[in-house]
């Protein structure tokens, strides 16, 4: 069993001109098959020992947990995305929001400002945990499978996220990212 670059939800420049086809074609193609690539060299070591990659990340550490997580949050984080522009939360995930923030635009203030605020590489989430909604930042490749909170939002912080589109403009790219969150997969995550 070898670890698979799990296909894009959609084309390379239908995230545009919000995260433009070149840097989408690096971060997939270069830096999320390259965690894909140095999984599956790693595991070359340890016959015998594959495991769906949840289970992985929870039985890992140091490199091998570093690509297991970084596979994981790369293909998390491609979800998080739609080319359907301007969407918004709704239902159930919606009155979550509502019930901690009091409206979508606190929520997406607070989230905006620990993303913005998180020191070096790694991860802003909106996680589920104990019943409830929280903003949860994450170091490099760490993430809430390990924290045993159920990711429902993630945005990449790592700079080749966003540095071909607005060089080390993280605020630029955090506001662009807001037009083409997939809420419609978070409020399938929520209900899963
Ligand atoms: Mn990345």
């Amino acid at each position: 069993m070898t670890y698979q670059l799990t296909p894009l939800p959609y084309a390379l420049n239908a995230l545009e001109p919000y995260i433009s086809e070149k840097t989408l074609r690096v971060h997939y193609h270069k830096h999320h098959q390259g965690y894909v690539d140095k999984l599956n060299e790693l595991m070359s070591a340890h016959p015998g020992a594959n495991m769906p990659l949840e289970e992985l990340l929870i039985n890992s550490s140091g490199t091998l947990f570093n690509n297991a997580a970084q596979v994981w949050n790369h293909d998390f984080f491609w979800k998080c995305l739609t080319p359907k522009k301007n969407q918004a939360p709704n239902g159930r995930l919606k009155e979550m929001i509502d019930k901690k923030w009091n409206s979508i635009e606190n929520f997406k203030t607070a989230f905006s400002e620990q993303a913005l605020n998180h020191f070096g590489s790694g991860w802003t989430w909106l996680v589920l945990r104990n019943e409830g909604l929280e903003i949860v930042s994450t170091t490099n490749a760490y993430n809430p499978v390990v924290i045993h909170a159920k990711a429902l939002l993630t945005i990449d912080l790592w700079e080749h996220a966003y540095y071909l589109d607005v060089l080390n403009d993280r605020k630029a790219f955090i506001a662009s990212f807001w037009e083409i969150v997939n809420w419609k997969f978070v409020e399938q995550r929520l209900d899963a």
